[in-house]
């Protein structure tokens, strides 16, 4: 595909979910790899690609206030969880040749680099993938919420939401056939009508820079680069 892509710097957030494939738990080579190549075909577009990766697969905060333990203890975990996923991302990601740096939000320095927004910019400037670990460093966030945080600080012209379907519908479309799927909607439609893309700070953080959230299915191979591209299925969330 010769055409210029729609953007030039972009961020990636893949949920936990999505790296564990139908294992129902912990990490699927296989998804990571060809998660791994379809920022492998990002990268040979010129575009420049953040990534942001959650836990989910592995440990949920709430999962330990809900049985009376301590929340924030909990979302270390599952911060720790991110940090699991990320590598196992590069590591899938070096396998196809492609430059890749870790950046973690706790310092971990005989694991990977600490974020900061100079190193982002720097690697970024060198052609590297860039992974952000450890969500926003702090408990009560989210993955969802470090991805806005992360795309706003690297100056990404778009967020790349990757889930399990191809966008946003009217009501789930695995329960309800007649759901359909919204081609363009507005930060403030979403957060209206409640619309369970992104938690809301995630949402209001990307309304408040002007940074489009683009809905996709993580699993369609090709999908990212499709939509890059200017095709592709998607739901487009903008001003
Ligand atoms: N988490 C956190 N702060 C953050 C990001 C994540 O405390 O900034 C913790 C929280 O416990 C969360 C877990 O890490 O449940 C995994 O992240 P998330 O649920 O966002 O992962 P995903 O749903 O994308 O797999």
């Amino acid at each position: 595909m010769s055409s210029a892509p729609l953007y030039k710097r972009v961020l990636l957030k893949a949920s936990g979910e999505a790296l564990m494939g139908s294992q129902g738990f912990g990490i699927d080579v296989a998804v990571a790899d060809r998660i791994a190549s379809d920022i492998a075909e990002a990268r040979a577009m010129g575009v420049e690609v953040g990534v942001v990766v959650g836990g989910g697969n592995i440990f949920r905060g709430v999962a330990v206030a809900s049985k009376g333990g301590d929340r924030v203890t909990g979302d270390h975990m599952g911060m720790l969880a991110t940090v699991i996923n990320a590598l196992a991302l590069a590591t899938s990601l070096r396998k196809l040749d492609i430059d890749t740096v870790v950046l973690s939000a706790i310092a971990m320095p005989e694991i990977c680099e600490s974020f900061s927004q100079r190193a982002t910019l720097y690697h970024l400037s060198l052609g590297r993938v860039v992974i952000f670990a450890g969500g926003t460093g702090n408990p009560f966030f989210t993955t969802d919420s470090a991805a806005a945080l992360r795309a706003a600080e690297m100056g990404a012209e778009a967020i790349f939401k990757g889930t399990q379907v191809d966008g946003i519908y009217s009501a789930d479309p695995k329960k309800e056939p007649t759901a359909t799927r919204f081609e363009k909607l507005t930060h403030d439609e979403v957060l209206q009508k409640g619309l369970a893309v992104m938690d809301v700070a995630a949402v209001a953080l990307a309304r408040e820079n002007h940074i489009p959230i683009i809905v996709f299915s993580i699993h369609e191979k090709g999908g990212f680069r499709d939509i890059l591209a200017g095709g592709g299925r998607k739901t487009v969330v903008s001003d």
